[in-house]
């Protein structure tokens, strides 16, 4: 007789990398071992997901719980699950804001260690790449680095300095030879200084700040992002591009033939500048809200297949560092982990039927993801052998989402009232409940760390030497 499964999710509309079906999910060793209607066999365990969407669990490639070192910001525990709370099943945190930030093996086996304590998902870690650190990426792809973040523009910490031009390009040229991906945070640092210089002696309020951050720092940035990234032949990922003339010059460079690929976050298509001057500290981080005519059209790039990845970059601090008479003196961060993804899909679904929205959904936040970071055997789409990882969805009713429910260390956040036709109704980690009906599940954390597959094997013919 066979063994019975461990789990079996019955009865949802299964949302498959080819289209939806009707049918089960079985699940046994925290792999998916068959997909079909109707499975006669016994579990363990049995959830019911009739009249729900079952999506590949969200894979959110840029986070920053700022652990070890600045825990009271949020942390790995309350971090990973409130992301599990929202659909997520695996992360890639941030090398900066924790501290030691990382920069070297030893600052991410540090993060790892940490993580494996306490993470309630799976886990990737980025390496970062500051001034003079090239020599520490290949130790840190040694140590299972998903890939090396740069910013360049000032990141908020000090220990975390900017990439210049050279440090860009030095970076680049090894993380090529490594086979890894180089990702930006793109706002050129020198014309932020000249446009915030401008702008802070006309004012300290939200309508000054956001004039001092306007989208050509983001242009400027891209353009110097992408033309070193095709001379040096690195795999460029620029992160939380906020205007659609960002998407637009990265597709501009993909003709070239560099190898970039865009991500955008949940707040850039769900909010616009008037909602952080309406909303204050919460909705305020870098690059900031746009306009509304830059939002719908960022819908249309995204629409268009022109955006690859969405992640939430979750960036909480403590309350008093989200206040300040001083619009230009707050934390620039938006805490969106738990409640984004479930208004993207509500904002989705009202664009198109349910099943087609999910399907485009679930590729920019899983099966793309898996993909561009080399995770894609274990990861990021519904098949058999593949992790047990899923998002039970409920798009029956719809609820007010309040930041009492958050389970954030602190309860802040953009979305406080707004209306979500989504809930997550559980999140499954491996065949095992990470989260179901509004809690955490009981019992010890045990998130895995998860190491990209081309790290294993150096690029065979560098396009550059
Ligand atoms: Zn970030």
């Amino acid at each position: 007789m066979s063994e019975p499964f461990d789990l079996l999710v019955r009865g949802g509309t299964v949302i498959l990398p080819s289209g939806s079906v009707r049918a089960d999910v079985a699940c046994l060793g925290g792999k998916i071992v068959r997909i079909a209607p109707g499975i006669g066999e016994a579990a363990r365990e049995e959830v019911d997901a009739s009249g729900q969407h079952v999506i590949a669990g969200i894979i959110d490639s840029h986070v920053h719980f700022n652990e070890p070192g600045r825990t009271e910001w949020e942390g790995l525990e309350t971090g990973s699950a409130s992301l599990a709370a929202g659909g997520g099943t695996a992360f890639f945190d941030m090398p900066l804001n924790s501290l030691p930030p990382v920069t070297d093996a030893a600052s991410l086996a540090l993060k790892r260690a940490a993580a494996e304590r306490s993470s309630r998902t799976d886990f990737a870690l980025w390496g970062g790449l500051v001034p003079g650190n090239a020599d520490q990426l290949g130790p840190m792809r040694d140590a299972g680095a998903i890939g090396f973040k740069a910013f360049m523009c000032s990141s908020g910490v000090d220990e975390f300095p900017a990439a210049d031009a050279a440090t860009l390009r030095a970076g680049m040229r090894r993380a090529a030879s490594l086979g890894m991906i180089v990702a930006v945070h793109a706002e050129d640092e020198a014309l932020a200084r000249i446009r915030t210089a401008e702008q802070h002696v006309l004012g300290t309020d939200v309508r000054a700040w956001l004039r001092s951050r306007p989208v050509e720092l983001e242009l400027t940035a891209i353009r110097t992002a992408t033309d070193i990234a095709g001379e040096t032949g690195c795999a460029l990922h620029i992160v939380h591009v906020s205007s659609p003339e960002g998407v637009a010059l990265a597709r501009e460079a993909r003709g070239r033939g560099v190898d970039v690929t865009v991500e955008t976050c949940p707040h850039y298509l769900l909010l616009n500048e008037d909602d952080v001057a309406r909303i204050g500290p919460p909705a305020k981080c870098f690059p900031p809200l746009r306009s509304e005519a830059l939002r719908l059209g960022l819908w249309r790039e995204l629409e268009a297949g022109s955006i690859d990845t969405v992640g939430s970059d979750h960036s909480p601090a403590p309350p008093g560092m989200k206040r300040s008479a001083d619009f230009f003196a707050i934390w620039g961060g938006i805490s969106g982990c738990q409640h984004c993804f479930e208004l993207l899909i509500t904002e989705a679904v009202s664009r198109r039927p349910a099943e087609e929205a999910l399907g485009r959904l679930s590729a920019l936040l899983s099966a793309n993801v898996a993909r561009r970071f080399g995770i894609e055997r274990a990861k990021g789409s519904l098949a058999e052998g593949m992790d047990a990882d899923m998002a039970v969805i409920d798009l029956r009713g719809e609820r007010a989402l309040s930041n009492a429910d958050l389970l954030y260390r602190h309860r802040q956040g953009p979305y406080d009232g707004r209306v979500s036709r989504a809930r997550v109704a559980r999140t499954i980690v491996r065949g095992r409940t990470a989260y179901a009906q509004g809690r955490v599940a009981h019992g010890a954390p045990c998130g895995q760390f998860i190491r990209p597959a081309q790290a294993q094997k150096p690029k065979a013919h560098p396009s550059h030497a």
